[in-house]
């Protein structure tokens, strides 16, 4: 089964409910709603708060094999198993994202799933949804401004003006700002120096705000941001500024997650951000947890393919908020496992089984590795019309001989009815209670061994290259009392290693690292191998030229 409507237009034509509906399916009564408009809410902190002695239900992660730049369908998955597993009677919520604007004017469009698996409204939510990005973004750049302010009158910290750390941000994808100078115009603006914008997405604030457990610990992690360091090196805090305050009242409400709903009209959260490389690239705790006490089942995304996404899920967002994922579903297309087979981009629509069967390599080589974490897997076909027979046999085959299925999906086709035999599955394996969910290193484990364990297990790599100044950096920060932190690799998605171009299951290779930084507030060590881009530019052809309003007030272009 195909269809020929777009993204937004079967969007538009849902049939949606009040979210007060939404809510009472939850049990969360309605002065606990602080409804945006009809068909979005924030769920009240009093209310989470008062769910603490609840038992949870259980985690689902959906996760990937390594990508094409198109992306494979995790969002999209992630609520076709939510309404999947509602349609076979279960009570289940999803927890997604929220969307950049970057992107969403760029050119991966929007990040609310697809086709028949979608979350709506889904303008609303590539927009301005709650805000919550504005206030991540005031919040952060009123830090900022309080640097500049605090130097201007006198700098009592002493903070050296060639080691401030901590740039602006803003939600747009700007390469004009990625490198500034700042105060210029003279002794009445200040001292002029080097600094730059980041993506709002890639703020630390925005990771503060998805691993903080309630206001208090926001406010504490939001005081240790680091954000710069005097001449004998020592770290400037947001908190020897005082802005650690004013930041956490800018982001009160922004820290309630938002509900809204499937086009089958399902609970869906959608809170928080995260870049999946220099943070951790997952929901926020909070959704995560407040979902967990009131539905049985939870079905979450993490950012990138499984090396990445899964390893930074499990390691820092589960180890730290006390999750443990009951069972973790791979998606796998026809497309990415022939590009992981060696075909180039252009060859990816004709049928081509040898590649296919080539490319399962990547696949075969993430199911191997979610097993180190002690929690079963399942592998999820997201099917695409071009996708053959012979191609998706193939993939079964290969599952199969790894011990565990692959099961088609249609959701982007057929919604529930595509991912019935998944949600069933997944059931099945949560009620086999296999799960014995342990993160991948212990938390004293020496910083740089933390590295090394995930770049040999995980990625497959013979060494971790460093140089002595990198290394120097760790010990220092193990003294300074940092070394008990998990670590946020920052490294393409594309390949197990840190070269794009080499797909499959590659062995033989070396993990370069560039970078060291230290994400005192978000609680990681941000561990930068290769090129990572803190503030993407535009493609020569932005969507946003396509991107208006119609005659009839509809917005057009989005997808
Ligand atoms: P990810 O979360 O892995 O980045 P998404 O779920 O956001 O991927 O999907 C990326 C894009 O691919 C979206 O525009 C979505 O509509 C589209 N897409 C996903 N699954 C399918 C499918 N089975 N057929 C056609 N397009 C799809
Ligand atoms: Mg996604």
């Amino acid at each position: 089964m195909t269809h020929s409507l777009t993204d937004i237009e079967i969007a538009r034509a849902a049939d949606k409910k009040p979210i007060q509906e939404i809510g009472a399916r939850l049990g969360i009564p309605d002065e606990h709603l602080l409804p945006f408009g009809h068909d979005k809410a924030k769920v009240s902190a009093e209310f989470i708060a008062s769910l603490a002695d609840r038992p949870k239900g259980h985690l689902v992660l959906v996760t990937a094999i390594n990508p094409t730049p198109a992306g494979e369908g995790k969002t999209t998955t992630t609520v076709g198993l939510g309404d999947g597993l509602n349609a076979i009677g279960k009570s289940a919520a999803i927890c997604i994202r929220e969307a950049s604007l970057g992107p969403c004017f760029g050119m991966k469009g929007g990040a609310a799933g697809g086709g028949y698996a979608q979350v709506v409204p889904m303008e609303d939510m590539n927009l301005h949804f709650t805000g919550d990005f504005h206030a991540i973004t005031a919040a952060h750049n009123l830090l900022a401004a309080m640097i500049d302010n605090h130097i201007y009158w006198g700098n009592a910290q002493e903070i050296d003006i060639r080691r401030i750390t901590f740039r602006r941000v803003m939600d747009i994808n700007d390469r004009a700002l990625r490198q500034i100078v700042c105060n210029l115009g003279g002794v009445a603006n200040g001292f002029p120096r080097e600094g730059g914008f980041d993506i709002t997405v890639a703020s630390e604030v925005m990771a503060i705000l998805c691993l903080a457990t309630d206001m208090a610990d926001l406010e504490r992690r939001l005081g240790d941001i680091i954000v710069g360091y005097r001449r004998d090196r020592s770290p400037v805090t947001c908190r020897d500024l005082k802005a650690d305050g004013a930041m956490a009242v800018l982001l009160q409400q922004a820290m309630q997650p938002n509900l809204v709903q499937t086009l089958e009209n399902n609970p869906a959260f959608v809170h928080g951000g995260p870049f999946a490389n220099i943070a951790h690239g997952c929901n926020s705790v909070v959704a995560t947890t407040t979902a967990l006490k009131l539905a049985d089942y939870v079905v979450t995304e993490a950012g990138f393919g499984a090396d990445l996404g899964a390893e930074k899920f499990m390691d820092i967002k589960c180890r730290k908020a006390g999750l443990a994922p009951s069972a973790v579903v791979i998606v796998a297309t026809v497309r990415a496992l022939k590009m992981n087979g060696g075909v180039g981009k252009d060859g990816l629509g004709e049928e081509n089984v040898t590649a296919v069967k080539k490319g399962c390599a990547n696949l075969g080589r993430h199911i191997e590795n979610l097993k180190q974490f002690g929690v079963p897997a399942v592998v999820a076909i997201n099917h695409f019309v071009t996708d053959t027979d012979a191609e998706i046999e193939a993939i079964r085959d290969y599952v199969r001989g790894q011990g565990t299925e692959a099961i088609l999906c249609r959701h982007w086709a057929e919604g529930s009815k595509g991912t019935e035999a998944l949600a069933t599955k997944v059931v099945q394996i949560v009620e086999q209670g296999a799960a014995q969910f342990a993160p991948l290193y212990p938390d004293d484990m020496p910083l740089f061994e933390k590295i090394e364990c995930i770049a040999k297990r995980i990625y497959r790599a013979d060494e971790v290259l460093a140089d002595v100044k990198v290394r120097k950096q760790l010990r220092d920060w193990e003294a300074q009392g940092y070394g008990h932190l998990p670590i946020c690799m920052a490294k393409t998605q594309y390949s197990f290693t840190t070269d794009p171009n080499k797909r499959g299951a590659p062995v033989g290779h070396s993990l370069p690292v560039r970078e060291v930084r230290l994400s005192a507030g978000a609680g990681f060590v941000v561990v930068i191998c290769g090129e990572i881009m803190t503030m993407p530019g535009l493609p020569k052809t932005p969507s946003a030229e396509a991107i208006h309003i119609s005659a009839q007030g509809f917005i057009e272009g989005l997808f």
